[in-house]
């Protein structure tokens, strides 16, 4: 199997090869669904991450996949055949890398050459492969014989993801691999994951909390919330097109206006006592939320055109790095505004503000 080709670039849809598909997948356990009628088609090479909160059924998926659960309903498909009841041991394309299964007490050498020796691969050659290994992941020759004990977190993640390329999957599975270390770190574990993706050209699937970190790494994203696979689309369609209020919280700080439509057919917020000038309404659209994200909103000058405008009081501001953050209350909700730092605001806090944005930089979702 070719698992170094690739198809276009996907979008919301997988244009992609299928190698993993699921169909109408559910799994209970006893009275409680985990997982609701998942229909997902993943493609050959493809970076693919689930992302939802804690109890969204992430895991159940990605051990279904692994064959470590079997679907109380739907199907699995791995390049069509039906693998269902195939268990994990015998799904020799796929595993799951966790830095947590590594043998302790054994060095970096003996555990990344742990799937050669129970291949009867000779040890001249099992030594070659992992010194390769440890050099694409960026490990230095000489941690061949230190005890993993001895490695660092995010060391100890690369010998992980170096065992697991020795298996030679054509899909490897991760779950949260990342979630323990610290931020810095993590951000370039992130993007060395993206790198060892492109190098190898395999099928990742990819299970995190963070959209923030999926967004980083993934070809495309499945939200999940409480079972369901509510969104599937590139990272760009997720933070442009989020198709819920769910979906554009989870990315982190947002502006949402409740909103309805009102006689004269327009977008109304009561709590503000406003009207908007709305991107298109949707077809039998009456009442949601409007979403603005924090750099599309601005506190607006006299020149400034912007469409919308809310009068409001600085709140509170926050330095965050190379952007500044405002709060700024308009009535009972707080708004949030951000800023380059070289454009920041002069007036101060509690100052008389318009903050300001146009139609086409909102969105209209329902709940
Ligand atoms: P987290 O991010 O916290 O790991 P998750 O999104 O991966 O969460 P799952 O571990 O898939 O979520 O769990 C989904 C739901 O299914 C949870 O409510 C969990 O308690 C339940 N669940 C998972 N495995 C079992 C099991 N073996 N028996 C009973 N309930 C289970």
């Amino acid at each position: 199997m070719d698992c170094t080709q690739e198809g276009p670039v996907s979008r919301g849809m997988n244009t992609r090869t299928p190698v993993i598909e699921l169909r109408q997948i559910t799994k209970s356990f006893g009275s409680f669904t985990a997982v609701h009628t998942i229909d997902l088609v993943i493609g050959e090479g493809e970076f693919f991450t689930i992302v939802g909160p804690s109890g969204s059924g992430k895991t159940t998926v990605l051990r279904m996949l692994a064959g470590l659960e079997t679907p109380t309903s739907g199907d699995i498909l791995l390049r069509g055949k039906r693998i269902n009841d195939v268990p994990a041991n015998r799904r020799p394309t796929c595993m799951v890398f966790q830095s947590l299964a590594l043998f302790p007490h054994r060095t970096v050498g003996e555990n990344i050459e742990f799937p050669l020796k129970i291949r009867d691969v000779s040890k001249a050659d099992r030594k070659a492969r992992a010194l390769q290994l440890m050099e694409q992941l960026r490990l230095p020759a000489d941690y061949y014989g230190k005890n993993v004990t001895k490695c660092s977190g995010g060391e100890r993640q690369r010998v992980a993801l170096a065992r697991a390329l020795a298996y030679n999957p054509d899909i490897l599975f991760f779950d949260e691999p990342l979630s323990a270390i610290d931020y810095k770190l993590r951000k370039t574990l992130e993007k060395e994951l993206k790198d060892i993706h492109r190098e190898t050209g395999k099928t990742f699937i990819y299970i995190t909390h963070s959209l923030e970190e999926a967004m980083v790494m993934s070809d495309r994203i499945g939200v999940m919330r409480q079972g369901r696979l509510v969104q599937v689309g590139t990272p760009n369609e997720i933070y442009t097109a989020p198709n819920s209020k769910f979906v554009s919280e989870f990315i982190g700080d947002v502006n949402i206006i409740p909103v309805a439509i009102n006689g004269t057919g327009k977008l109304h917020s009561a709590e503000l006592g406003a009207e908007f000038t709305s991107p298109p309404i949707p077809a039998g659209f009456r009442s949601g939320h409007l979403v603005v994200r924090p750099e599309s909103i601005r506190i607006v000058e006299r020149s400034d055109s912007a469409e919308n405008r809310l009068s409001g009081r600085l709140y509170n501001e926050y330095a965050l790095g190379s952007r500044i953050q405002y709060q700024v209350r308009v009535g009972e909700q707080v708004f949030i505004v951000e800023r380059l730092r070289q454009q920041a605001f002069q007036g101060g806090i509690d100052s008389e503000v318009q903050i300001g944005w146009n139609a086409r930089d909102s969105i209209l979702v329902g709940d």
